[in-house]
């Protein structure tokens, strides 16, 4: 696809899609999961990866290319591929330069379901994870790396502990090692921060929050900058840079170049594991992906409201949110994304864990449910709910105090969602 250097909001609307005379105008769906071809000899050239083309949809599917496309577009990056979750896609990001044997960074504050694929699922596989204070000075987090640490992983803004990561120290941590930085910016999207701009190799999506924003799909996306030289170390990323067999023997980083990492997720991991996203579900993701430009400053305004509010209220013991002047990570948010940050809030009751439940059983427009980031307010108890799974310690090591309440603000109006916190907390 040729880059055509518009601003966000028109990638927004027109990016990956464009079509020619007399192809349809939206972006079909193209559900089916085969495609046609009258020679087998090019049928045999595509599986070689010898000629580009669609064959099968675990593979590829052009509706997902093109939503792949505007996602990759918006982050700035050279190439892109959708996954079946957000989940999928931070695992494929990681084992796709990692086997048994190596080892990763992590920031600790990160989503409880990626901090359990790290700890549990992907140590059960052979890959190691030290886990990182991400605000600790750079000579203690350097302590961390091993001369089988192939990857670097944090999240813009954590899920819930909105904890902002400094993106150009992990960054520098990251190439001072020879490996690969991997920002998961869910929270921010690129509206908000583009990790690429600040030394970030490789950027991660669940498109399932805010991309997506109206809760209809789950899914993932990741994005590749192409501007991490894999043939600089190239001993410790020999997936790369040395004959695939399972593809006669090509090599990634000769044959691809700067699409190496892409092309190699996407033959292999998608191949074995066949985490595709289903086009249906892309061309949805499409459509929220339209006005994602308009949503995330309307999300933080309305956030920063709400956060100002409920600080200046005596029942509120504390307020979580990078956009209040006095929080640790407001010159942070200031840095790496000036024009807000995101509308997620986390605050604690005077009354404490107790006191979370009450509130929430009395809230009237916004909603308890297993999800954030969406157009529509919600809430959630991570200690009761998406971390119920890490022990008190896990928990205050990945920022989650037991009486932390995740409040995802949406874009209805401010008032209606203040008056709504107001009668739940005066009840
Ligand atoms: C939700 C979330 C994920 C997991 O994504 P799914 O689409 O639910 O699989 C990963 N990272 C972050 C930051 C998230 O918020």
């Amino acid at each position: 696809m040729e880059k055509r250097n518009h601003h966000p909001e028109t990638v927004c609307i027109q990016g990956g899609w464009n079509p020619g005379n007399g192809e349809p105008r939206v972006l079909p769906i193209y559900q089916s999961t085969t495609f046609k071809y009258s020679s087998s000899e090019q049928m045999g050239r595509l599986f070689d990866l010898e000629e580009d083309g669609y064959f099968y949809t675990r593979l590829a599917n052009p509706t997902n290319d093109a939503v792949a496309e505007k996602i990759c577009e918006l982050e700035g990056g050279v190439a892109a591929m959708l996954t079946s979750s957000g989940q999928a896609a931070n695992y494929f990001a990681v084992f796709n330069i990692c086997s048994a044997g190596d080892h990763i960074v992590s920031a600790a504050t990160i989503y409880g379901g990626t901090s359990n694929l790290f700890t549990v699922t992907m140590k059960k596989q052979g890959i190691d994870v030290t886990l990182v204070d991400p605000d600790a000075p750079e000579e203690e987090i350097e302590k961390a790396f091993r001369p089988n640490t192939k990857a670097v992983f944090g999240e813009t803004i954590a899920n819930p502990a909105l904890v902002v990561l400094d993106i150009e120290k992990f960054a520098r941590l990251a190439h001072k090692h020879g490996v690969p930085l991997i920002v998961d910016n869910t929270f921010a999207t690129p509206i908000n921060c583009r990790p690429f701009e600040w030394g970030a190799d490789i950027v991660t999506h669940s498109t399932t929050k805010y991309m997506d924003g109206h809760a209809l799909t789950v899914g993932g996306c990741i994005v590749d900058s192409g501007n991490f030289d894999w043939n600089a170390h190239a001993e410790k990323f020999p997936g790369l840079t040395t004959p695939d067999d399972s593809y006669h023997g090509v090599i990634y980083t000769e044959k691809f170049g700067k699409k190496a990492y892409i092309t190699k997720a996407t033959a292999q991991m998608m191949r074995d594991l066949g985490s595709i996203q289903a086009p249906m579900n892309a061309f949805l993701l499409n459509i929220g992906l339209e006005t994602l430009h308009l949503r995330m400053p309307r999300h933080c305004e309305n956030a920063q409201k709400v956060a100002e509010w409920l600080s200046a209220r005596e029942d509120v013991a504390w307020v979580n949110y990078p956009g209040l002047k006095d929080n640790k990570y407001h010159a942070l948010a200031e840095k790496y994304m000036p024009s807000g940050s995101c509308g997620v809030i986390s605050f604690g009751l005077k009354g404490g864990r107790e006191a979370a439940g009450v509130f929430m059983d009395r809230l009237k427009l916004a909603a308890i449910v297993t999800h954030v980031a969406d157009a529509r307010t919600c809430v959630l108890h991570p200690a009761s709910h998406t971390h119920r799974q890490l022990s008190d310690e896990q928990l205050v090591e990945a920022g989650v105090d037991p009486s932390l309440i995740r409040l995802s603000v949406g874009i209805e109006n401010a008032d209606d969602i203040i008056e709504d916190l107001r009668q739940a907390l005066e009840q």
